[in-house]
């Protein structure tokens, strides 16, 4: 069995739809289709929870409308006989009523959540009944009745497993292979409706894997696979078609929009090839995802950058010749279940990034205790993967070189072997990632290919 997920702008308009079923309809071999929220609906649902909460009622209405319109055009052009079109508008009618509802009564997170799941909800419900038009024995699953989150927001694997491989084993015996689930959306461990956070049908499409111990994850996105850097930031990216999971992870932990950063977890733990694939050019290579092989040899893969981070510094003259002051700091980030990203040590300071800025006060009133606490936020970690990437010789001269002209805060060498991170301040972000990579990737290309 093999997951197939697809993206919003996979799905962005009735066209595209048609294209990802001829995706999975290109051979016989059962499969699960993740999908996402068709492109921008997700946005707006938020958008309209957000309105919702500040009591902004004309603006949530006209979102609404906005939104109802855009399905109802939408779903014009995907069918082609009249009783599909009837069905899809009458599913339309049922679902703009449950969010009009859940908007009308008084905001709670609980009514958010609810609201944001519906995306996911259409997208599938429509896409099956597409299916079901052109006769190809689909069957849709609810993710909200496996897809399930302990006390501590982590996946229950164990029961996604024994519910999917039930439902999965039934549906075979009535003959159908192709299985419709939604991403983005789950229970907590109370019941209620929640999502594994934004970009998270990634996610979904590799828990779902784990569970059923599938053969291969496939991410069908709108670009040919992991490219070297962030394409929205820099030119002359270009694909990558191979990354160990090592690599991968800390590129998508590390910003990589293209991947949500939970995804290659549990693809790892299960050895699982991830595949990334573009719907729009299905034909090209894309990038494949694996263990490690022994003898891959050091190598500069890619350049990725994270924003919103916040850097935190703690001078403190007790720290001098002091132990137990870093188990004591890390203490304090546990107690507020804040993770540290980087971290750097000198003799009389501490200095740390963070991401989730949600006890930040909190932290900062404690730290303070222990010494001067200097808070630095709009900073973004630069992160430089490859394999091994510490062995190379000069690459940390390339970096240094590379950034001259740009005010370093931060340096991570040698935490991992695949990865060197810099945290800069975040309007010096396109800067350094397109100087990083003329200096990793163009002009030693040039230069290797000049010596031939
Ligand atoms: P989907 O809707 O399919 O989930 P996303 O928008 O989440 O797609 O991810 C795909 C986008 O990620 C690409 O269009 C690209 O702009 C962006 N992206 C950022 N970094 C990279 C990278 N290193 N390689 C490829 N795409 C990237
Ligand atoms: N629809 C959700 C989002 O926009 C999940 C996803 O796209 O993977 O965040
Ligand atoms: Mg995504």
């Amino acid at each position: 069995m093999k997951i197939y997920k697809f993206g919003g702008t996979s799905l962005g308009n009735p066209e595209r739809m048609h294209k990802v079923v001829k995706i999975i309809t290109g051979d016989d071999a059962p499969k699960v289709v993740v999908l996402s929220a068709i492109s921008g609906t997700t946005d707006t649902l938020y958008e309209i929870t957000t309105h919702h909460k500040t009591g902004n009622s004309p603006l949530c209405r006209k979102l609404l409308d906005d939104l109802e319109n855009f399905f109802a055009d939408y779903i014009k052009n995907l069918y082609s006989s009249t009783s599909s079109k009837e069905k899809a508008s009458n599913y339309l009618i049922d679902w703009m009523n449950d969010i009009r509802k859940l908007t009308e009564s008084s905001y709670s997170i609980d009514s958010e959540n609810e609201v944001v799941s519906k995306g996911e909800l259409i997208s599938t419900w429509l896409f099956h009944l597409l299916l079901e038009e052109k006769e190809i024995n689909g069957s849709l699953l609810a993710a909200l009745e496996f897809m399930t989150l302990d006390e501590n927001k982590e996946p229950e694997i164990e029961h996604i497993q024994t519910i999917l491989i039930k439902v999965i084993q039934e549906n075979v015996l009535q003959e159908k292979i192709i299985f419709v689930t939604q991403g983005f959306i789950c229970r907590n461990y109370i019941g209620e409706i929640d999502n594994l956070g934004r970009g998270g049908s990634d996610y979904t499409a590799s828990l779902i894997g784990a569970g059923i111990g599938a053969e291969e994850i496939q991410i069908w996105t709108d670009i040919d696979g992991i490219h070297n850097n962030d394409p929205r930031e820099v030119v002359n990216t270009r694909p990558i078609s191979r990354l160990t999971f090592n690599e991968a992870a800390e590129l998508a932990y590390f910003g990589a929009k293209i991947l949500h950063p939970s995804t290659i977890l549990p693809a790892r733990q299960h050895d699982i090839p991830v595949k990334l694939k573009s719907t729009l050019n299905p034909e090209a290579e894309g990038t494949l995802i694996t263990r490690a092989k022994r003898d891959t040899p050091c190598v500069v893969k890619a350049i990725a950058a994270k924003d919103g981070i916040i850097a935190i510094k703690i001078r403190s003259s007790r720290m001098l010749m002091a132990y137990g002051f870093l188990r004591k700091v890390f203490e304090i980030f546990e107690k507020y279940k804040t993770p540290i990203d980087m971290i750097t040590t000198s003799e009389v300071a501490v200095s740390l990034t963070i991401d989730n800025p949600e006890h930040l006060n909190d932290l900062v009133a404690e730290l303070e205790y222990f010494g001067e606490t200097e808070v630095d936020d709009a900073q973004s970690i630069i992160c430089i993967v490859g394999n091994r990437i510490i062995e190379e010789n000069g690459v940390i001269y390339r970096i240094f070189n590379a950034l001259q002209e740009i005010p370093v805060r931060m340096i991570s060498y040698g935490g991992s072997k695949n990865n060197i991170s810099v945290l800069v301040s975040s309007p010096d972000k396109k800067q350094a990632l397109n100087a990083l990579h003329d200096r990793l990737f163009i002009r030693d290309t040039q230069y290797e290919m000049s010596k031939n």
